[in-house]
């Protein structure tokens, strides 16, 4: 499946991305290139969207302008809006866009040839999936290779409201079910909305606007792919520019048991909230030291927790070498005592990127030192990849 982002907004980019980058996965996102050429306010800058490129996003066009039916336009018109949008983000960084959305998803004949005349390989038209935004039906699901790569269909979930996680989920379960060994699940985000945020209540009634908690529980569901509680097995998320490339579809990945011992750096902690009364976010970052298996293991790592109350918390978050070799969503009790933090218990790791893409296993944690300070966790088990 892939997570596609249309409109370039700059609260994907505050929200969206740190929990796409948490969990290891990339998306798609689309850029109205007028926007980035401001760069107004609302919407990502060409930094912004180069960095994405950087760590493996896919940039892809949404046209100069976004004008709101590309198919009433002269043929002329739609050529310097598609072509001109894709001169535009290679002079601004980006190199060789291959992924285009259609404002509004409207496409004909005629934009589809246009489009892949100006250079782009796939694009993604509008709905197709299902008669219904809210209950899956057929087709449920776009072949792979696509039907049309003109014309790639998509879902929506839930249209101009709020996507909900149960929907979100039931989407990619019954686009599962019906693939029959095959098949891709472009699925569209535009805001993404939190709820700190200034602009929150006008943000979440933008059309289709996702919550930020939403989509991270989303991204653990399919990080969790093929675990109790998490999305169908087999379930994997890419680009729509890796998704159309054969090479990225075919891995053989041996089994091997690693036994794995580290240190955990903790070089911050943040915290927003009042402990024992809100439930507040837990940010932090350090550095890893130890080994798996035979392999030294250095690298960063920051992970993201939703706190609940002042003595046991679950921590749901993931972590990182510098290498980009793996990155695991895992749950580790933290308690909160004067000012102390300690962790402590067992947790899990669900999937991963890179060499570790299929690993599974399981840890102990100890450790703790001062809220906000520099502490240090020991990490022992055994993973699987
Ligand atoms: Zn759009």
């Amino acid at each position: 499946m892939s997570l596609t982002f249309d409109d370039a907004y700059q609260d994907q980019w505050l929200y969206g991305v740190p929990l796409l980058r948490l969990h290891g996965f990339n998306a798609t996102f689309y850029v109205i290139t007028s926007d980035s050429d401001v760069p107004y306010k609302c919407c990502m800058s060409w930094r912004e969207l180069d960095t994405l490129q950087g760590q493996g996003d896919d940039i892809g066009s949404h046209t100069i302008h976004h004008p709101n039916n590309l198919t009433m336009l002269t043929n002329s018109q739609i050529t310097q809006e598609v072509c001109g949008s894709r001169r535009d983000m290679v002079s601004n960084g980006i190199q060789n866009p291959v992924s285009f959305a259609y404002p509004d998803g409207i496409d004909n004949a005629t934009a589809e040839s246009i489009v892949r005349h100006c250079g782009f390989t796939n694009a993604r038209a509008g709905g197709g999936i299902s008669n219904s935004d809210f209950t899956p039906s057929a087709p449920y699901i776009e072949t792979l290779p696509p039907k049309d790569p003109m014309a790639v269909r998509t879902i929506a979930v839930d249209g101009a409201n709020p996507e909900k996680l149960a929907d979100l989920e039931g989407f990619v379960t019954a686009a599962a079910a019906a693939a029959a060994g095959g098949g891709w699940l472009p699925i569209t985000f535009h805001d993404v909305c939190d709820k700190a945020a200034a602009d929150w209540s006008h943000c979440m009634s933008t059309w289709g606007a996702v919550q930020d908690t939403v989509l991270g529980q989303f991204l653990d569901w399919l990080v969790a792919a093929g675990e109790p509680g998490g999305a169908p097995a087999g379930i994997v998320v890419k680009t729509m520019r890796d998704a159309m490339t054969p090479n990225h579809m075919t891995a053989n990945h041996k089994t091997t048991n690693h036994k794995i011992s580290e240190t955990h750096h903790i070089a911050r902690i943040s915290t927003q909230g009042k402990p024992g009364t809100d439930t507040f976010r837990l940010i932090a970052g350090g550095t890893v030291d130890g080994r798996i298996g035979a392999t030294t293991v250095h690298g960063a790592f920051r992970s993201l927790g939703q706190l609940t109350g002042a003595r046991s918390e679950t921590e749901h978050g993931t972590e990182f070498d510098d290498g980009g070799s793996r990155s695991f969503v895992h749950h580790i009790k933290f308690a909160i005592i004067n000012g102390q933090i300690t962790t402590s218990g067992s947790g899990k790791w669900t999937g991963g990127t890179g060499a570790y893409r299929h690993a599974r296993g399981s840890f102990k944690l100890s450790g703790g030192g001062p809220l906000g300070g520099v502490q240090t966790s020991h990490i022992t088990g055994s993973i699987i990849c």
